[in-house]
């Protein structure tokens, strides 16, 4: 079907095409000039002092696990609600994900279930960024201190959002942001690692480049894998991290335009903005207090392409075996049965925000037929 509104268009077009004719030209795939300045962008804009590619977000997570030793044995917190890959990548180490529920009012980790999810197993613990706001890190990186703990932050969908200053993922031993197709500065497929730990930056390095510092020397010090990225990739990235202030722009005037278009319907509410953290927003998720499944029918028979939250993580078909209670998680029960995501793509038209609103009204007002 193709939809009027779709969910997401990533903001693309002459920059990336004329770089992308470099790389062809060059004939030079793999990693070069453009993953260099790539990487030279983000440290310079997020302030971390190391940062390594890596294929994806996912990977990105795995790798960094790996990296601060993370294995068999171990136990790594997870909110519970985040996407999949939060939780597969710690389960692929080995280690076991644990699972704690959320804030409502922000949908970031509940800082004080952290605490009490804590056992003689914990290694690390992982703050997802949401949405894209700043989970509140000053606490958690308190609590990493008192017990000892790693603290690896999953930024997939938080580039440009910075917590009291500092921007998210260089704030914890390690960090990733993701690059894939539906974030807010996009390669296609692309992920990176930040840290300021000079160490962990050597084993990151080892890590994603057959346990070797240098490619083209055929012999490998340590155990690695290959978690490279390619200069078709970054020449993109590079274009992308340069528009980035007028993506951030594009996308706040958007998420405004719906907030005063449906400020006025009780029945949708929009997530709560937390003042240590700016906002870049990821998608438009709005909670609403009746008929969530019909409503979505509603906008998708309108040509509105929506998206549900995040399915809580404990209770994913291929977690299982971790054995969770439904009722340890009232949190992201709740959130996940009201909430929805509307589209925020920096192309968006004012018209069409302005007939999703329409739709949602209609559906509300007409007392939900
Ligand atoms: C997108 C996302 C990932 C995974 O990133 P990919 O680049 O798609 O592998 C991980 N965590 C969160 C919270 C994400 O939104």
């Amino acid at each position: 079907m193709k939809y009027r509104v779709p969910q997401l268009e990533p903001y693309i077009g002459q920059e990336e095409l004329e770089n992308l004719k470099k790389v062809i030209e060059k004939k030079w795939l793999t990693e070069g000039d453009f993953s260099r300045e790539f990487l030279e962008i983000i440290k310079d804009f997020t302030g971390a002092k190391y940062a390594v590619l890596a294929n994806n977000g996912t990977l990105a997570l795995f790798l960094g696990l790996l990296a601060l030793d993370v294995g068999k044995g171990d136990e790594v917190i997870v909110p519970d609600f985040t996407f999949n890959a939060s939780a597969s990548s710690v389960a692929f180490t080995g280690a076991k994900p644990v699972f704690v529920d959320i804030d409502e009012g922000n949908l970031n980790v509940d800082v004080e279930k952290i605490e009490e999810a804590i056992t003689e197993k914990t290694k690390a613990i992982m703050p997802v960024h949401i949405y894209g706001q700043s989970a509140d890190m000053d606490p958690i990186m308190k609590l990493a201190r008192e017990y000892n703990l790693r603290v690896i932050e999953d930024a997939a969908e938080a580039y440009g959002v910075f917590y009291k200053g500092k921007h998210v993922g260089t704030i914890g031993d390690v960090g990733i942001i993701s690059f894939f197709a539906d974030k807010t500065v996009t390669c296609g497929e692309g992920g990176v690692i930040l840290t300021n730990n000079e160490e962990l930056y050597d084993r990151l390095r080892y890590l994603r480049n057959q346990g070797r510092l240098e490619s083209g020397s055929f012999i490998h010090p340590q155990l690695g894998m290959n978690f490279r990225m390619t200069d078709l990739q970054c020449a993109v990235g590079v274009a992308q991290l340069k528009k980035f202030k007028e993506i951030k722009e594009k996308k706040i005037k958007n998420y405004r335009l719906y907030q005063s278009l449906l400020k006025d319907l009780e029945e949708v509410s929009f997530i709560e903005e937390v003042n240590y953290s700016n906002f870049v927003p990821f998608r438009v998720p709005i909670r609403v207090k009746n008929d969530l499944e019909r409503l979505i029918q509603h906008l998708e028979n309108s040509g509105v392409q929506t998206r549900r939250f995040f399915y809580p993580l404990h209770k994913q078909p291929c977690f299982n075996y971790l054995g969770y209670k439904d009722d340890d998680f009232p949190i992201t029960n709740k959130v996940y049965s009201e909430g929805l995501c509307l589209p925020v793509f920096p192309g968006l038209k004012e018209e069409q925000i302005e007939y999703i609103c329409e739709k949602i009204k209609e559906f509300y007002q007409r007392g939900q037929k």
